[in-house]
């Protein structure tokens, strides 16, 4: 059986924090699932397909990762895509408690499945899509941090608005 993690998020959009968390992942298992989860409260800026899009795009030259989106329980999505992981990345400690009461509640859901955290590379901790996503919208120069169609597809969708 490979070892199979779940990446999930919103990725609203991909980061190269959000990359380099997947490149560190795939020195630990055998394949990871990016999946962006549909059903959150947040209210996104890039729609589903777009999100997908610009994932498959910055992991086209990856064949052990593979992109797809769930509704419902992260837990319930994992099981049925035979995952044993929950794969989750931490910047500092501002993460932690965040994090740590996700992981306890998915684990209180599913204690077959456990949630496994790596440090994101040190470029990156002070990385998220929502910051990057103010830089952006003041017309911020956000080349390097994430993927050229991230910057492109940002630059279009304020270009619109
Ligand atoms: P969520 O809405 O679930 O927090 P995000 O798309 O913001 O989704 O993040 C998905 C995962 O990636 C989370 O575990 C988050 O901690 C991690 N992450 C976000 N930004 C970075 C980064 N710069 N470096 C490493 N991991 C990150």
């Amino acid at each position: 059986m490979p070892d199979i993690a779940v990446y999930p998020g919103s990725f609203d959009p991909i980061t190269n924090g959000h990359l380099d968390l997947i490149q560190r992942g795939l020195k630990v298992f055998d394949r990871i699932i990016v999946a962006v989860a549909t059903n959150t409260f947040k209210k996104s800026l890039f729609t589903i397909e777009e999100r997908m899009e610009m994932i498959r795009v910055s992991l086209a030259d990856q064949p052990k990762v593979s992109i797809d989106s769930f509704e419902g329980l992260l837990v319930h999505y994992a099981r049925r895509r035979n995952a044993r992981v929950i794969l989750r990345g931490l910047r500092a400690v501002t993460d932690f408690e965040y994090e740590f009461q996700l992981a306890m509640m998915n684990r209180r859901l599913e204690p077959e499945i456990e949630t496994v955290f790596l440090m994101t590379g040190l470029r990156w901790v002070f990385l998220s899509s929502s910051i990057l996503k103010e830089a952006a919208v003041h017309g911020g120069d956000i080349e390097g941090m994430v993927p050229e169609i991230v910057v492109r597809m940002l630059k279009e969708k304020f270009r619109l608005k």
